[in-house]
């Protein structure tokens, strides 16, 4: 088992000389996740510091503008990969079965890990040989969170790809150099690199051969100049959008080999599983791994799987949480009494591999939808304001039980009545998601952001202090106040104003609620676009 952990890294002839942002994030996380409290916190003190050197060493790395795969990197990371083998195994040989007790503390964390880590910057390159355009481009995206390099001619951008590759890149069609010298350049690109990075055309061209050229060239889309950068990020968000959470399987049976051989079918098709033989601690289970469903088995000596199903189903959470029976049971009565209970299928051992998955996948997407039509709001995405109010009480009740540091802000765009009586409607409501989008983009991923009502947003932030918040916060307020908004006529612009509230030690919610409200009225009155710390709440935090 240790042998196949960390496996040598070699480089094939073919292989690129840069790691594609996907491999860096990947390589990272991994890095950390080993790093991180879990490995300290299950004993593995020597193998999270050998993670914390390698992570720290591929973060210096990643930094630097040509982060070219060299063979001496290649033998770091080796260095590296075999220190973290030789201390699995140290570890495994302690606790006598490697197999098993290794890899249960590996697991990735999950969106319900309060990490600090900021989300992942998505790299953005930008060539046009018009410097005002090519650097208003720049400000505009580096609003929405976008990582961007400029340049005004397609070679130094292609010389820059292939040191670091890019998310994606806007390529003007016209240059000095000739007519075609962008798209023949991402078509250079491409057959050196052996894939193509998604790339969007702009031109002062609207006609058909100048759209040929671009589709030809391999554009996924195509912006008649002036771009605006609105539209350009929702393009950019779609081209680079990271894949969805995995989905997360629990799969109950009291054979544990039963459960790793269906565990491991899932996990090929990309999914997270957690494997529970012993049924008594399944709510607890339930709470930390939150599934998007349940598989389990019919007979376990403890309990029937008619028994636990009705038991999850008792709790209000789990209602419509989807169960699926696995069991050699061919009995039709016996199954539909199963089914009764409120399970959503019956699979019989054994079972077909992709049948298993298909019947997962649809069940598990389809939870997922309801959960998010419950939970989100339609046209933000963002958390609604039910969810975010009983997230801020959860909040609230963490904190007094642990750090005690918390705080919760208030957001509301400056004169947006004007906005919507001066543009109309849907103007207003493309400043709703830019802000939306902001907000999602650029907090930490432990931060949560929920539309409050129309124009106002709510944003939870655990485990960080009044003026680091405020200093996050007030960042964002100075970039929204830079975004150009469109309208029919005209550009335009817009402000929000922030309410900023700590934790005091009180155990409710509203109270943390008035304050922030408070603030935000206070900063209001003080002229708008600006943020106001409530100072009763400062006055009163824990110490
Ligand atoms: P203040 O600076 O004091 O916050 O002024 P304001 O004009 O922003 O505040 P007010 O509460 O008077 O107006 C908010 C407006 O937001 C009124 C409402 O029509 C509008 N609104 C609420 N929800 C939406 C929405 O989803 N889309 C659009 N376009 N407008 C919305
Ligand atoms: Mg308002
Ligand atoms: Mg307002």
């Amino acid at each position: 088992m240790t042998k196949n952990l960390f496996p040598r890294v070699t480089r094939s002839p073919s292989c690129a000389r840069v790691l594609s942002p996907s491999c860096q994030r990947g390589l990272r996380r991994q890095m950390h996740c080993l790093s991180d409290s879990k490995s300290i916190s299950f004993g593995f003190s020597e193998l999270g510091a050998v993670a914390g050197q390698g992570e720290d060493w591929l973060a210096k790395w990643l930094e630097r503008p040509a982060a070219l795969i060299s063979d001496a990197w290649l033998e770091r990371l080796n260095g590296y990969l075999h220190q973290l083998k030789v201390r699995v195994a140290t570890i495994g040989a302690q606790s006598g079965n490697t197999a098993e007790r290794v890899p249960e503390s590996f697991t990735l964390p999950t969106s319900s890990d309060q990490s600090v880590e900021t989300k992942d910057t998505r790299v953005i390159y930008i060539c046009d040989d018009d410097m005002l355009p090519l650097e208003q481009l720049k400000t505009q995206l580096g609003c929405f969170g976008y990582e961007i390099a400029t340049f005004t001619d397609p070679q130094s951008l292609h010389d820059a790809a292939l040191m670091r590759q890019p998310d994606a890149m806007i390529m003007d069609i016209h240059f000095p150099q000739g007519s075609q010298a962008g798209t023949e350049v991402i078509k250079k690109l491409k057959r050196e690199t052996g894939h193509a990075v998604p790339t969007i055309f702009l031109s002062a061209r609207n006609d058909f051969a100048a759209r040929l050229i671009a589709v030809q060239a391999g554009g996924e889309a195509y912006f008649h100049k002036p771009a605006r950068a609105i539209e350009l990020v929702a393009m950019l968000d779609a081209l680079t959008h990271q894949q969805p959470e995995p989905y997360r399987i629990l799969v109950i049976d009291d054979e544990p080999e039963m459960a790793s051989y269906h565990s491991i079918i899932l996990q090929d098709a990309g999914m997270v599983t957690h494997q529970l033989c012993e049924p008594s601690s399944v709510l607890e289970v339930l709470q930390e791994f939150r599934p998007d469903m349940v598989l389990m088995d019919m007979y376990m000596p403890a309990c029937s799987g008619l028994e636990l199903a009705r038991l999850i189903r008792q709790v209000p959470d789990y209602v419509s949480l989807p169960i699926v029976y696995l069991s050699s049971e061919m009995d039709r009565q016996k199954q539909f009494s199963a089914m009764r209970v409120g399970a959503e299928g019956f699979l019989t051992k054994p079972v077909v591999p992709e049948d298993l998955v298909d019947a997962v996948v649809i069940r598990a997407e389809r939870m997922r939808t309801l959960r998010s039509l419950m939970v989100r709001d339609s046209m933000t995405g963002l958390f609604n304001h039910t969810t975010i109010t009983q997230m801020l009480e959860n909040a609230v009740a963490n904190a007094g039980r642990n750090s005690g540091v918390l705080c919760f802000a208030m957001i509301d765009i400056d004169h947006f009545k004007r906005v919507n009586d001066t543009y109309g409607h849907p103007v207003g409501d493309q400043v709703i998601q830019a802000l939306a989008r902001i907000l999602q983009q650029r907090l930490r991923n432990s931060d949560v952001v929920g539309r409050y009502g129309g124009e106002e947003f709510a944003v939870i932030l655990q485990d960080v202090s009044v003026n680091a918040a405020a200093r996050l916060i007030d960042a964002l307020r100075q970039d929204f106040s830079r975004i150009l908004f469109h309208a029919a006529s005209t550009d335009f612009s817009c402000t929000f104003s922030v309410g900023l509230a700590c934790y005091t030690g009180d155990s409710r919610a509203e109270v943390l609620c008035e304050a922030a409200d408070r603030a935000l009225y206070e900063a209001k009155r003080n002229g708008r676009n600006g943020l106001v710390v409530d100072k009763q709440s400062m006055e009163a935090r824990p110490t």
